[in-house]
């Protein structure tokens, strides 16, 4: 890695310094490689039996939002499906990469993973791994919709809640409606 913003100029203090070098360790230990021409620009190649393409992680910086206002990577990728992506984000949330998205220009810098609280995959109800069997299409669908009607809320309990723990939400919700 190399001690300078994207755009050459260096960086000055050690804390992010040391950040970016922990961030890019975490990523080589989930399978990322520095880019030899590019330095703090990191990539790692997705080679499924459905899927194939590549996931950056950029620690860079750019010349607007230099390296120090935000040592967090951004990600994005080429040639996935958002359904692989998203599994990747939370892949790289778990092994403590930080990854920013980059779905909406205007996301808040933790990006919409966080706003809607399934940063990790994680049931929020019972805690348990729902990394595989959440319907990510209605994710991305809500995600979508939620951004052009601004409503609608029940699309973040399917991909927030394990079966069991859904059909309790539900329960209750359906229990709500009919006391009013
Ligand atoms: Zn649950």
């Amino acid at each position: 890695m190399k001690r300078q913003n994207k755009d050459g100029r260096p960086i000055h203090s050690d804390k992010i310094w040391k950040r970016m070098l922990w961030i890019g360790d975490n990523l080589e230990k989930i399978g990322y490689r520095e880019s030899k021409n590019s330095p703090n620009l990191f990539y790692k190649q997705i080679n499924d039996k459905e899927e194939r393409g590549v996931i950056f992680a950029d620690i860079r910086g750019t010349d607007i939002i230099p390296i120090w206002a935000d040592a967090s990577p951004i990600t994005y990728h080429k040639d996935l499906s958002f359904k692989r992506y998203i599994k990747e984000v939370i892949l790289l949330t778990r092994n403590k990469c930080f990854p920013r998205t980059t779905f909406y220009q205007d996301s808040e810098p933790d990006g919409w993973a966080f706003s809607i609280g399934i940063p990790e995959g994680y049931c929020k109800g019972c805690g348990k791994d729902i990394i595989h069997e959440v319907d990510w299409d209605i994710l991305e669908d809500g995600i979508y919709n939620e951004k052009i009607k601004k409503i609608g809320i029940e699309w973040i309990v399917e991909v927030c809640f394990c079966q069991d723990c859904k059909m309790q939400e539900n329960l209750v919700k359906t229990f709500i409606k009919e006391e009013n």
